[in-house]
Protein backbone atom coordinates (compact mmCIF):
# COMPACT_ATOMS: atom_id res chain seq x y z
CA UNK A 1 0.00 0.00 0.00
CA UNK A 2 1.44 3.67 -1.35
CA UNK A 3 0.77 5.35 1.90
CA UNK A 4 2.66 9.19 2.43
CA UNK A 5 4.83 8.81 5.64
CA UNK A 6 3.15 11.74 7.12
CA UNK A 7 0.22 10.06 7.46
CA UNK A 8 2.51 6.65 8.90
CA UNK A 9 3.61 9.39 11.32
CA UNK A 10 0.73 11.20 12.58
CA UNK A 11 -0.90 7.92 13.29
CA UNK A 12 2.05 7.03 15.09
CA UNK A 13 1.99 10.66 16.96
CA UNK A 14 -1.81 10.42 17.60
CA UNK A 15 -0.88 7.02 19.14
CA UNK A 16 1.74 8.07 21.07
CA UNK A 17 -0.49 11.02 22.90
CA UNK A 18 -3.14 8.03 23.41
CA UNK A 19 -0.34 6.12 25.50
CA UNK A 20 0.65 9.35 27.82
CA UNK A 21 -3.00 10.45 28.13
CA UNK A 22 -3.60 6.48 29.09
CA UNK A 23 -0.76 6.75 31.89
CA UNK A 24 -2.22 9.59 33.11
CA UNK A 25 -5.72 8.28 33.32
CA UNK A 26 -4.02 5.08 35.01
CA UNK A 27 -2.61 6.65 38.11
CA UNK A 28 -5.80 6.74 39.92
CA UNK A 29 -8.21 4.59 40.48
CA UNK A 30 -11.15 6.61 39.49
CA UNK A 31 -10.11 7.27 36.15
CA UNK A 32 -7.65 3.63 35.29
CA UNK A 33 -10.53 2.10 33.62
CA UNK A 34 -10.74 5.03 30.99
CA UNK A 35 -6.82 4.61 30.65
CA UNK A 36 -7.04 1.74 30.18
CA UNK A 37 -9.24 2.52 27.00
CA UNK A 38 -7.51 5.30 25.93
CA UNK A 39 -4.03 2.86 25.66
CA UNK A 40 -6.04 0.28 23.64
CA UNK A 41 -7.24 3.08 21.10
CA UNK A 42 -3.93 4.61 20.89
CA UNK A 43 -1.88 0.85 20.13
CA UNK A 44 -5.02 0.23 17.42
CA UNK A 45 -3.49 3.36 15.63
CA UNK A 46 -0.12 2.73 16.41
CA UNK A 47 -1.10 -1.05 14.38
CA UNK A 48 -2.54 0.66 11.87
CA UNK A 49 0.35 2.63 11.21
CA UNK A 50 2.80 -0.60 11.14
CA UNK A 51 0.76 -1.90 8.43
CA UNK A 52 0.38 0.96 6.21
CA UNK A 53 4.56 1.14 6.72
CA UNK A 54 5.39 -0.43 3.90
CA UNK A 55 4.36 -3.15 1.77
CA UNK A 56 3.96 -6.63 2.93
CA UNK A 57 2.23 -9.56 2.79
CA UNK A 58 -0.77 -9.17 4.79
CA UNK A 59 -1.95 -12.65 4.27
CA UNK A 60 0.16 -13.69 6.62
CA UNK A 61 0.02 -10.47 9.20
CA UNK A 62 -4.04 -11.44 9.03
CA UNK A 63 -3.25 -14.98 10.53
CA UNK A 64 -1.01 -14.08 12.77
CA UNK A 65 -3.56 -11.40 14.13
CA UNK A 66 -6.18 -14.23 14.21
CA UNK A 67 -4.13 -16.59 15.73
CA UNK A 68 -2.89 -13.99 18.69
CA UNK A 69 -6.24 -12.54 19.15
CA UNK A 70 -7.87 -16.53 19.65
CA UNK A 71 -4.84 -17.03 22.20
CA UNK A 72 -5.14 -13.53 23.76
CA UNK A 73 -8.99 -13.62 24.69
CA UNK A 74 -8.89 -16.97 25.73
CA UNK A 75 -5.95 -16.49 28.16
CA UNK A 76 -8.02 -13.34 29.64
CA UNK A 77 -11.14 -15.20 30.13
CA UNK A 78 -9.55 -18.19 31.52
CA UNK A 79 -6.40 -16.43 33.79
CA UNK A 80 -7.70 -16.23 37.32
CA UNK A 81 -7.11 -12.61 38.74
CA UNK A 82 -5.12 -13.84 41.29
CA UNK A 83 -2.95 -15.20 38.31
CA UNK A 84 -2.39 -11.99 36.72
CA UNK A 85 1.44 -11.65 37.89
CA UNK A 86 2.09 -14.78 35.91
CA UNK A 87 0.32 -13.63 33.30
CA UNK A 88 2.08 -10.33 32.76
CA UNK A 89 5.54 -11.98 33.76
CA UNK A 90 4.79 -13.95 30.28
CA UNK A 91 3.83 -11.33 28.26
CA UNK A 92 7.05 -9.21 29.17
CA UNK A 93 9.00 -12.17 28.21
CA UNK A 94 7.40 -12.62 24.83
CA UNK A 95 7.80 -8.71 24.35
CA UNK A 96 11.25 -9.11 24.91
CA UNK A 97 11.24 -12.22 22.63
CA UNK A 98 9.59 -10.58 20.20
CA UNK A 99 12.10 -7.32 20.05
CA UNK A 100 15.21 -9.62 20.08
CA UNK A 101 14.02 -12.02 16.85
CA UNK A 102 13.17 -8.82 15.01
CA UNK A 103 17.00 -7.51 15.99
CA UNK A 104 17.93 -11.00 14.82
CA UNK A 105 15.84 -10.90 11.57
CA UNK A 106 17.29 -7.38 10.88
CA UNK A 107 20.82 -8.14 11.85
CA UNK A 108 20.89 -11.91 9.65
CA UNK A 109 19.27 -9.79 6.21
CA UNK A 110 22.55 -7.39 6.53
CA UNK A 111 24.99 -10.58 7.48
CA UNK A 112 23.37 -12.10 3.81
CA UNK A 113 24.13 -8.75 1.82
CA UNK A 114 27.47 -9.42 2.97
CA UNK A 115 27.76 -5.99 4.83
CA UNK A 116 31.14 -6.30 7.01
CA UNK A 117 30.99 -3.50 9.69
CA UNK A 118 27.18 -2.24 10.29
CA UNK A 119 26.95 1.48 10.62
CA UNK A 120 27.49 2.35 14.71
CA UNK A 121 24.22 3.92 15.50
CA UNK A 122 22.24 1.07 13.97
CA UNK A 123 25.07 -1.64 14.80
CA UNK A 124 24.53 -0.98 18.53
CA UNK A 125 20.86 -0.49 18.52
CA UNK A 126 20.25 -4.50 16.84
CA UNK A 127 23.35 -5.46 19.52
CA UNK A 128 20.82 -3.62 22.28
CA UNK A 129 17.92 -5.19 21.09
CA UNK A 130 19.13 -8.85 20.95
CA UNK A 131 20.88 -8.74 24.19
CA UNK A 132 17.73 -6.99 26.27
CA UNK A 133 15.08 -8.66 24.43
CA UNK A 134 17.35 -12.42 25.28
CA UNK A 135 17.40 -11.47 28.88
CA UNK A 136 14.18 -9.83 29.55
CA UNK A 137 12.55 -13.46 27.76
CA UNK A 138 14.75 -15.50 29.98
CA UNK A 139 14.24 -13.73 32.92
CA UNK A 140 10.61 -13.54 32.57
CA UNK A 141 10.29 -17.28 32.05
CA UNK A 142 11.89 -17.75 35.49
CA UNK A 143 10.08 -15.27 36.77
CA UNK A 144 6.67 -16.90 35.77
CA UNK A 145 8.03 -20.44 36.78
CA UNK A 146 8.40 -19.07 40.61
CA UNK A 147 4.97 -17.61 40.77
CA UNK A 148 3.18 -20.19 38.98
CA UNK A 149 4.90 -22.60 41.23
CA UNK A 150 6.57 -24.39 38.88
CA UNK A 151 10.19 -23.78 40.53
CA UNK A 152 10.79 -23.31 44.40
CA UNK A 153 10.12 -19.47 44.68
CA UNK A 154 13.43 -19.21 47.28
CA UNK A 155 16.62 -17.71 46.09
CA UNK A 156 18.41 -20.81 44.54
CA UNK A 157 22.43 -19.32 44.64
CA UNK A 158 24.99 -20.25 42.39
CA UNK A 159 28.76 -20.44 44.51
CA UNK A 160 30.19 -16.68 43.18
CA UNK A 161 26.67 -16.00 41.06
CA UNK A 162 28.08 -12.22 41.48
CA UNK A 163 31.27 -12.97 39.50
CA UNK A 164 29.89 -15.31 36.85
CA UNK A 165 27.30 -12.46 36.21
CA UNK A 166 29.96 -10.05 36.06
CA UNK A 167 32.39 -11.85 33.87
CA UNK A 168 29.14 -12.80 31.21
CA UNK A 169 28.01 -9.28 31.39
CA UNK A 170 32.00 -8.05 30.28
CA UNK A 171 31.65 -11.21 27.29
CA UNK A 172 28.54 -9.58 26.18
CA UNK A 173 30.12 -6.25 25.88
CA UNK A 174 32.95 -7.56 24.22
CA UNK A 175 30.77 -9.76 21.80
CA UNK A 176 28.34 -6.66 20.84
CA UNK A 177 31.44 -4.73 19.62
CA UNK A 178 32.85 -7.85 18.19
CA UNK A 179 29.16 -7.58 16.38
CA UNK A 180 29.01 -4.23 15.23
CA UNK A 181 32.95 -4.08 14.03
CA UNK A 182 32.87 -7.98 12.39
CA UNK A 183 29.19 -8.29 11.13
CA UNK A 184 29.69 -11.53 8.67
CA UNK A 185 31.17 -13.17 11.64
CA UNK A 186 28.08 -15.38 12.45
CA UNK A 187 29.54 -17.03 15.59
CA UNK A 188 29.42 -14.01 17.79
CA UNK A 189 25.92 -13.07 16.53
CA UNK A 190 25.02 -17.02 17.92
CA UNK A 191 27.20 -16.42 21.41
CA UNK A 192 25.71 -13.11 22.12
CA UNK A 193 22.26 -14.16 21.40
CA UNK A 194 23.18 -17.50 24.05
CA UNK A 195 24.96 -15.66 26.59
CA UNK A 196 21.99 -12.88 26.72
CA UNK A 197 19.54 -16.04 27.47
CA UNK A 198 21.88 -17.38 30.11
CA UNK A 199 22.17 -14.05 31.79
CA UNK A 200 18.82 -13.55 31.86
CA UNK A 201 18.18 -16.90 34.26
CA UNK A 202 21.15 -15.97 36.05
CA UNK A 203 20.10 -12.88 36.92
CA UNK A 204 16.35 -13.73 38.08
CA UNK A 205 17.36 -17.33 39.81
CA UNK A 206 18.80 -15.54 43.18
CA UNK A 207 16.12 -13.38 43.99
CA UNK A 208 13.10 -14.60 46.26
CA UNK A 209 10.10 -14.45 46.52
CA UNK A 210 9.35 -11.22 48.45
CA UNK A 211 11.32 -9.28 46.02
CA UNK A 212 9.45 -10.78 43.19
CA UNK A 213 6.92 -7.45 42.38
CA UNK A 214 10.14 -5.76 41.89
CA UNK A 215 11.55 -8.07 39.22
CA UNK A 216 8.29 -8.18 37.17
CA UNK A 217 8.38 -4.41 36.85
CA UNK A 218 12.02 -4.36 36.23
CA UNK A 219 11.54 -6.66 33.61
CA UNK A 220 8.81 -5.10 32.37
CA UNK A 221 10.93 -1.54 31.46
CA UNK A 222 13.53 -4.35 30.29
CA UNK A 223 11.00 -4.94 27.60
CA UNK A 224 9.85 -1.63 26.50
CA UNK A 225 13.65 -0.65 26.31
CA UNK A 226 14.47 -3.83 23.99
CA UNK A 227 11.42 -2.79 21.65
CA UNK A 228 12.91 0.75 22.21
CA UNK A 229 16.48 -0.55 20.40
CA UNK A 230 14.56 -2.43 17.85
CA UNK A 231 12.35 0.74 17.16
CA UNK A 232 15.42 2.65 16.06
CA UNK A 233 16.86 -0.78 13.88
CA UNK A 234 13.58 -0.75 12.17
CA UNK A 235 13.80 3.24 11.87
CA UNK A 236 9.65 3.39 13.21
CA UNK A 237 8.75 6.49 14.88
CA UNK A 238 6.28 4.63 16.78
CA UNK A 239 8.03 1.68 18.40
CA UNK A 240 10.77 4.20 19.48
CA UNK A 241 8.32 6.18 21.09
CA UNK A 242 6.18 2.73 22.55
CA UNK A 243 9.20 1.46 23.84
CA UNK A 244 10.74 3.96 25.65
CA UNK A 245 7.45 4.93 27.40
CA UNK A 246 7.18 1.51 28.17
CA UNK A 247 10.78 1.41 29.64
CA UNK A 248 10.58 4.85 31.42
CA UNK A 249 7.69 4.12 33.07
CA UNK A 250 8.38 0.31 34.08
CA UNK A 251 11.21 1.65 35.86
CA UNK A 252 9.34 4.44 37.45
CA UNK A 253 7.10 1.72 38.45
CA UNK A 254 10.15 -0.27 40.07
CA UNK A 255 11.78 2.43 41.83
CA UNK A 256 7.83 3.12 43.56
CA UNK A 257 8.58 -0.74 44.54
CA UNK A 258 11.94 -0.38 45.35
CA UNK A 259 11.26 2.40 47.85
CA UNK A 260 7.91 1.09 48.99
CA UNK A 261 9.69 -2.05 50.08
CA UNK A 262 13.01 -0.28 51.63
CA UNK A 263 15.34 -1.91 49.07
CA UNK A 264 17.26 -0.49 46.41
CA UNK A 265 17.69 -2.24 43.25
CA UNK A 266 21.06 -3.29 43.59
CA UNK A 267 19.71 -4.99 46.85
CA UNK A 268 17.08 -6.79 44.86
CA UNK A 269 19.29 -7.94 42.06
CA UNK A 270 22.42 -8.92 44.12
CA UNK A 271 21.79 -9.29 47.22
CA UNK A 272 20.05 -12.96 47.39
CA UNK A 273 18.71 -12.42 50.85
CA UNK A 274 17.27 -15.32 53.30
CA UNK A 275 17.82 -18.48 50.34
CA UNK A 276 17.80 -21.07 53.62
CA UNK A 277 14.42 -18.68 55.33
CA UNK A 278 12.37 -21.19 53.61
CA UNK A 279 13.25 -24.12 55.03
CA UNK A 280 14.36 -22.41 58.31
CA UNK A 281 10.67 -21.51 58.64
CA UNK A 282 9.05 -24.68 57.91
CA UNK A 283 11.33 -26.64 60.57
CA UNK A 284 10.71 -23.82 63.13
CA UNK A 285 7.14 -23.69 62.16
CA UNK A 286 6.62 -27.08 63.82
CA UNK A 287 6.23 -26.07 66.99
CA UNK A 288 3.35 -24.08 67.07
CA UNK A 289 1.86 -24.90 70.90
CA UNK A 290 1.12 -20.79 71.37
CA UNK A 291 -1.23 -20.20 68.89
CA UNK A 292 -4.59 -19.08 70.10
CA UNK A 293 -7.61 -19.45 67.92
CA UNK A 294 -11.49 -18.95 68.38
CA UNK A 295 -14.50 -19.09 66.02
CA UNK A 296 -16.71 -16.27 64.39
CA UNK A 297 -18.66 -16.40 67.96
CA UNK A 298 -15.35 -15.43 69.81
CA UNK A 299 -14.39 -12.34 67.16
CA UNK A 300 -17.70 -11.35 67.49
CA UNK A 301 -17.43 -10.34 70.67
CA UNK A 302 -14.50 -8.97 69.87
CA UNK A 303 -15.97 -7.21 67.53
CA UNK A 304 -18.77 -5.89 69.95
CA UNK A 305 -16.32 -4.45 72.09
CA UNK A 306 -14.62 -1.97 69.71
CA UNK A 307 -15.12 1.64 68.51
CA UNK A 308 -12.18 1.31 66.13
CA UNK A 309 -11.00 -1.63 63.28
CA UNK A 310 -8.50 -1.59 60.59
CA UNK A 311 -8.88 -4.49 58.06
CA UNK A 312 -6.07 -5.50 56.27
CA UNK A 313 -6.80 -7.35 53.40
CA UNK A 314 -4.00 -9.36 51.25
CA UNK A 315 -3.64 -11.75 49.28
CA UNK A 316 -5.78 -14.77 51.02
CA UNK A 317 -8.46 -12.27 50.41
CA UNK A 318 -8.27 -12.42 46.61
CA UNK A 319 -7.62 -16.24 46.53
CA UNK A 320 -10.90 -16.72 48.46
CA UNK A 321 -12.46 -13.52 46.64
CA UNK A 322 -14.27 -12.06 50.05
CA UNK A 323 -13.89 -8.84 49.05
CA UNK A 324 -17.61 -8.76 49.52
CA UNK A 325 -18.45 -10.30 52.08
CA UNK A 326 -15.93 -7.98 53.46
CA UNK A 327 -17.81 -5.15 52.26
CA UNK A 328 -20.55 -6.50 54.03
CA UNK A 329 -18.75 -6.74 57.31
CA UNK A 330 -17.96 -3.02 56.85
CA UNK A 331 -21.30 -1.95 56.39
CA UNK A 332 -22.74 -4.01 59.64
CA UNK A 333 -19.55 -2.60 61.66
CA UNK A 334 -20.28 1.01 60.70
CA UNK A 335 -24.13 0.69 61.37
CA UNK A 336 -22.79 -0.22 64.85
CA UNK A 337 -21.03 2.87 65.05
CA UNK A 338 -17.72 1.33 64.60
CA UNK A 339 -15.48 3.15 62.83
CA UNK A 340 -13.84 1.00 59.95
CA UNK A 341 -10.77 1.61 57.97
CA UNK A 342 -8.59 -0.36 55.41
CA UNK A 343 -5.11 -0.14 55.63
CA UNK A 344 -3.43 -0.80 51.92
CA UNK A 345 0.29 -2.00 51.87
CA UNK A 346 2.06 -1.38 48.56
CA UNK A 347 2.71 -5.12 47.56
CA UNK A 348 -0.23 -6.36 49.09
CA UNK A 349 -1.90 -9.36 47.06
CA UNK A 350 0.41 -10.33 43.97
CA UNK A 351 0.60 -7.22 41.95
CA UNK A 352 0.19 -3.60 42.16
CA UNK A 353 -3.21 -2.26 43.21
CA UNK A 354 -4.55 -5.68 43.75
CA UNK A 355 -6.23 -4.64 47.00
CA UNK A 356 -7.69 -1.51 45.49
CA UNK A 357 -9.39 -2.89 42.55
CA UNK A 358 -10.82 -5.93 44.61
CA UNK A 359 -11.63 -3.79 47.27
CA UNK A 360 -13.27 -1.31 44.54
CA UNK A 361 -14.56 -3.97 42.71
CA UNK A 362 -16.88 -4.56 45.88
CA UNK A 363 -18.24 -0.95 46.33
CA UNK A 364 -16.15 -0.10 49.18
CA UNK A 365 -15.47 3.54 49.33
CA UNK A 366 -12.26 5.28 48.47
CA UNK A 367 -12.36 7.36 51.59
CA UNK A 368 -11.93 4.45 53.90
CA UNK A 369 -8.44 2.78 52.14
CA UNK A 370 -5.50 4.12 53.80
CA UNK A 371 -1.99 4.26 52.34
CA UNK A 372 0.27 2.33 54.68
CA UNK A 373 2.14 5.32 55.68
CA UNK A 374 -1.08 7.09 56.44
CA UNK A 375 -1.99 4.46 58.28
CA UNK A 376 0.38 3.06 60.61
CA UNK A 377 0.29 6.12 63.10
CA UNK A 378 -3.54 4.78 63.92
CA UNK A 379 -3.11 1.20 64.35
CA UNK A 380 -2.01 1.91 68.37
CA UNK A 381 -5.66 3.49 68.62
CA UNK A 382 -7.25 0.35 66.54
CA UNK A 383 -9.50 -1.88 69.13
CA UNK A 384 -9.00 -4.62 66.47
CA UNK A 385 -6.77 -5.22 63.59
CA UNK A 386 -8.47 -7.72 61.47
CA UNK A 387 -5.94 -9.31 59.29
CA UNK A 388 -7.77 -11.02 55.75
CA UNK A 389 -5.31 -13.42 54.26
CA UNK A 390 -2.62 -11.52 54.84
CA UNK A 391 0.47 -12.54 55.86
CA UNK A 392 4.21 -10.92 54.78
CA UNK A 393 3.09 -7.74 55.06
CA UNK A 394 2.33 -7.88 58.34
CA UNK A 395 5.18 -9.50 59.56
CA UNK A 396 7.63 -8.12 62.14
CA UNK A 397 10.76 -10.11 61.14
CA UNK A 398 10.82 -7.66 58.40
CA UNK A 399 11.87 -5.44 61.45
CA UNK A 400 14.10 -8.02 63.44
CA UNK A 401 15.17 -10.72 61.84
CA UNK A 402 18.31 -9.90 59.62
CA UNK A 403 18.66 -12.67 57.55
CA UNK A 404 14.90 -12.96 57.10
CA UNK A 405 13.84 -12.07 53.04
CA UNK A 406 11.68 -9.78 53.95
CA UNK A 407 14.16 -7.70 56.23
CA UNK A 408 13.94 -4.15 55.67
CA UNK A 409 10.55 -3.88 53.79
CA UNK A 410 8.51 -1.90 55.82
CA UNK A 411 5.28 -3.83 57.14
CA UNK A 412 1.45 -2.56 58.64
CA UNK A 413 2.26 -2.01 62.27
CA UNK A 414 -0.84 -4.38 63.30
CA UNK A 415 1.26 -5.68 66.39
CA UNK A 416 0.69 -2.75 67.64
CA UNK A 417 -3.16 -2.62 67.37
CA UNK A 418 -5.19 -3.62 71.08
CA UNK A 419 -6.07 -7.04 69.50
CA UNK A 420 -5.35 -8.61 66.03
CA UNK A 421 -7.66 -11.18 64.46
CA UNK A 422 -5.72 -13.38 61.47
CA UNK A 423 -8.40 -14.14 59.11
CA UNK A 424 -6.71 -17.75 57.35
CA UNK A 425 -6.83 -21.41 56.67
CA UNK A 426 -4.24 -22.13 59.08
CA UNK A 427 -0.17 -21.35 59.92
CA UNK A 428 0.80 -21.23 56.66
CA UNK A 429 3.44 -18.82 55.40
CA UNK A 430 3.29 -16.27 53.01
CA UNK A 431 4.59 -15.75 49.71
CA UNK A 432 8.21 -15.29 51.09
CA UNK A 433 8.00 -18.18 52.81
CA UNK A 434 8.26 -16.58 56.20
CA UNK A 435 7.08 -18.08 59.71
CA UNK A 436 5.21 -14.92 61.09
CA UNK A 437 5.27 -14.61 64.73
CA UNK A 438 2.19 -12.93 65.12
CA UNK A 439 0.27 -15.54 64.94
CA UNK A 440 1.78 -16.61 68.45
CA UNK A 441 1.40 -12.79 69.81
CA UNK A 442 -0.32 -12.89 73.51
CA UNK A 443 -3.00 -10.49 71.31
CA UNK A 444 -3.64 -12.38 68.34
CA UNK A 445 -6.58 -14.83 67.88
CA UNK A 446 -6.42 -17.04 64.93
CA UNK A 447 -9.87 -17.44 62.91
CA UNK A 448 -8.73 -20.19 61.03
CA UNK A 449 -10.60 -21.32 57.82
CA UNK A 450 -11.90 -19.79 54.05
CA UNK A 451 -11.93 -16.34 54.47
CA UNK A 452 -15.15 -15.57 52.37
CA UNK A 453 -16.95 -18.81 54.29
CA UNK A 454 -15.58 -17.63 57.68
CA UNK A 455 -15.69 -13.76 57.33
CA UNK A 456 -19.53 -14.46 55.92
CA UNK A 457 -20.11 -16.50 59.57
CA UNK A 458 -18.84 -13.75 61.11
CA UNK A 459 -21.31 -11.39 59.77
CA UNK A 460 -24.47 -13.92 60.69
CA UNK A 461 -22.90 -13.74 64.10
CA UNK A 462 -22.43 -9.59 64.32
CA UNK A 463 -26.14 -9.49 62.49
CA UNK A 464 -27.77 -11.99 65.12
CA UNK A 465 -26.72 -9.03 68.00
P1 LIG B 1 1.03 -13.45 51.58
O1 LIG B 1 2.14 -13.07 52.45
O2 LIG B 1 1.31 -14.21 50.34
O3 LIG B 1 -0.01 -14.27 52.51
C1 LIG B 1 -1.24 -14.66 52.04
C2 LIG B 1 -1.88 -15.55 53.07
O4 LIG B 1 -3.20 -15.79 52.61
C3 LIG B 1 -1.20 -16.91 53.20
O5 LIG B 1 -0.37 -16.95 54.34
C4 LIG B 1 -2.38 -17.90 53.28
O6 LIG B 1 -2.34 -18.55 54.55
C5 LIG B 1 -3.62 -17.00 53.21
N1 LIG B 1 -4.67 -17.57 52.35
C6 LIG B 1 -4.54 -18.18 51.17
N2 LIG B 1 -5.73 -18.58 50.72
C7 LIG B 1 -6.64 -18.19 51.65
C8 LIG B 1 -8.06 -18.30 51.76
N3 LIG B 1 -8.82 -18.90 50.81
N4 LIG B 1 -8.67 -17.76 52.84
C9 LIG B 1 -7.94 -17.17 53.81
N5 LIG B 1 -6.60 -17.03 53.77
C10 LIG B 1 -5.96 -17.55 52.68
O7 LIG B 1 0.18 -12.17 51.12
P2 LIG B 1 0.36 -10.63 51.47
O8 LIG B 1 0.44 -10.43 52.96
O9 LIG B 1 -0.71 -9.93 50.70
O10 LIG B 1 1.79 -10.25 50.93
C11 LIG B 1 2.05 -10.21 49.54
C12 LIG B 1 3.32 -10.98 49.24
O11 LIG B 1 3.36 -11.24 47.83
C13 LIG B 1 4.57 -10.19 49.58
O12 LIG B 1 5.60 -11.07 49.97
C14 LIG B 1 4.91 -9.54 48.23
O13 LIG B 1 6.27 -9.20 48.12
C15 LIG B 1 4.55 -10.67 47.29
N6 LIG B 1 4.24 -10.23 45.91
C16 LIG B 1 3.56 -9.09 45.71
C17 LIG B 1 3.30 -8.66 44.44
C18 LIG B 1 2.61 -7.34 44.23
O14 LIG B 1 2.89 -6.67 43.25
N7 LIG B 1 1.69 -6.96 45.11
C19 LIG B 1 3.71 -9.44 43.33
C20 LIG B 1 4.37 -10.67 43.57
C21 LIG B 1 4.63 -11.04 44.89
P3 LIG B 1 -3.02 -20.00 54.73
O15 LIG B 1 -2.40 -20.87 53.71
O16 LIG B 1 -2.71 -20.38 56.14
O17 LIG B 1 -4.49 -19.79 54.49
Amino acid sequence: MDVPSWVVNLLYLSASICFIVGLKLLSSVRTAKLGNQVGAAGMLLAICGALLYKDMNYTWIIVAIVLGSGIGVTLAVLVKMTAMPQMVGLLNGFGGAASALVASGELIEVIRHGVERLPLGWGISTVLGILIGWVTFTGSMIAYAKLQGLMPGRPIVLPGFKVINGVLGAVLLVLGVLVVVNATGWWWFAALSLIAMVLGVLLVIPIGGADMPVVISLLNSYSGMAACATGFVLANNGLIITGALVGASGIILTQIMCKAMNRSLMNVMFAAVGAQEGAAAAARADGQALVKSGGPEEAALLFEGARSVIIVPGYGMAVSQAQHVVAELTETLRKKGVDVKFAIHPVAGRMPGHMNILLAEANISYDLLLDMDAVNPLFPEADVALVVGANDITNPAARTRRDSPLYGMPILEVDKARSIIFCKRGLGAGFAGVENELFTNPKTMMLFGDAKETLKKLVAELKAH
